[in-house]
């Protein structure tokens, strides 16, 4: 008898992290999405377009080698860390330096960095739910324990008072994602400042720091004319996270930052600190896309199309009766599942060739979330399914009767 024995994190990773998985493993989508072309596919923020022709015409410059160290190993680059650093300055107006920028391969390994380079085994790291799906396994990989804390139902706001309720003196980090998948919720300045106002006597009353992880993949990702408030602009203790794979719908080009605020204490310490970290399994992103870097800072998806699809997407949906989240930011639409078993109606719109997540995924039971990144095709097609599975649902009882 040999025992082949797998990390106790598989025991513990959360609700979403295995529910992802489990969605990725075994739906009717995993099957379908690619034996089939005439499926409309809203499951996750992947492209369904051709990528921006500069785009290409940038990765392909800087493929070309122009010395003989273009491939060497890439650290944090100074070019690429100037052009991030110079875009945060710009966009939020708040004094970040070049040398505190970390290339990552996107927001999941910023996201691991900063956590693996504060916590100590057991301490608590609070995430708001609905989260999205990996932030509790990532913690629990990161050897601390994840505290999860309800947003606002009614608002799908921050809900201060029980993060406040939540910290303990085992509390080392909170993390927050505005905009915010899958709510579209971008947390108004005042709640953010209270945020920081929060950490910081929860930071005094304990004698040590909280850090705030801040979450902002989709912070040009903005609808309306909307504006974006980086909760780092108010809290010393702040990390960004950023993700090019947002901006410019290239998810499988692994680009990122993670970013220590610039009053940040001990700053040279903890540059030290996380570069060790990163150091462990060579989370720099690849040479070529370090190069591309600066240039790719200055491209960014088409926003006014994708604002026309969300606002084509919700008024037909809610002409059809079904109840949908108008969403300030980032990629998603989030609609009341008819059925109070959301996977049940997410395969009667299967059954339609429409492919949404269900809400129970990412904690969310009795909804279900769709990707705005669906092609102009696919929104059209999925129209008259989406109608359809509407009226099948209507034939079982409690259509939009279950609890919220
Ligand atoms: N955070 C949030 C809120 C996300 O939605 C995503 C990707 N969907 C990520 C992090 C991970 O981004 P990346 O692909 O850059 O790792």
């Amino acid at each position: 008898m040999i025992e082949a024995p797998i990390s106790r994190h598989l025991d513990v990773v959360g609700a979403a992290s295995a529910g992802f998985v489990e969605f990725l493993m075994t739906s009717t989508w995993s099957k379908r999405r690619e034996a089939d072309d005439d499926i409309c596919d809203f499951v996750v923020g992947n492209p369904h377009d051709m990528p921006l022709p500069a785009y290409v015409e940038v990765i392909q410059r800087a493929s070309a080698p122009q010395d003989p160290s273009w491939f060497a190993y890439q650290l944090n680059e100074a070019a690429p860390r100037d052009a991030a650093s110079q875009s945060l300055r710009e966009r939020l107006g708040i004094a970040y330096e070049s040398e505190d920028v970390f290339l990552t391969k996107g927001a999941s390994s910023a996201l691991v960095l900063a956590l693996s380079t504060v916590l100590e085994p057991g301490e608590e790291v609070l995430f708001q739910s609905p989260p999205w799906f990996f932030y509790e396994s990532m913690i629990a990989f990161a050897r601390g324990v994840p505290v999860r804390v309800p947003v606002d139902r009614a608002t799908f706001d921050l809900d201060l008072a029980a993060i406040a309720a939540a910290i303990t003196p085992r509390t080392r980090a909170v993390i927050v994602n505005s905009p915010n998948n899958p709510t579209g919720r971008i947390y108004p300045p005042e709640t953010v400042r209270r945020l920081a106002e929060l950490l910081m006597a929860a930071s005094q009353k304990y004698g040590r720091a909280i850090y705030l992880v801040s979450d902002e993949a989709y912070n040009r990702i903005l609808f309306d004319g909307r504006r974006f408030a980086s909760p780092t602009a108010h809290y010393p203790y702040s990390f960004l996270v950023y993700s090019y794979a947002k901006t410019l719908l290239t998810p499988g080009q692994r680009l990122g930052y993670l970013a220590l605020a610039p009053s940040m204490p001990d700053r040279a310490r903890m540059r030290r600190a996380v570069l060790v970290a990163q150091y462990n399994g060579f989370g720099m992103p690849d040479a070529v896309l370090q190069h591309a870097l600066p240039e790719l800072e200055r491209l960014c998806i088409d926003l006014a199309l994708l604002q026309r699809r969300r606002d084509l997407l919700v008024e037909t949906l809610r002409g059809q009766g079904y109840e949908v989240h108008t969403p300030e930011g980032a990629f998603y639409l989030l609609a009341r599942s008819p059925l109070a078993d959301d996977s049940m109606f997410a395969e009667m719109l299967a059954a339609e060739d429409i492919f949404v997540l269900p809400g129970h995924v990412v904690e969310l039971p009795g909804y279900f979330r769709m990707s705005l990144t669906a092609s102009d095709a696919m929104v059209e097609r999925s129209l008259p399914g989406f109608a359809a599975a509407l009226a099948t649902a209507g034939e079982c009882s409690g259509v939009f009767g279950h609890d919220r």
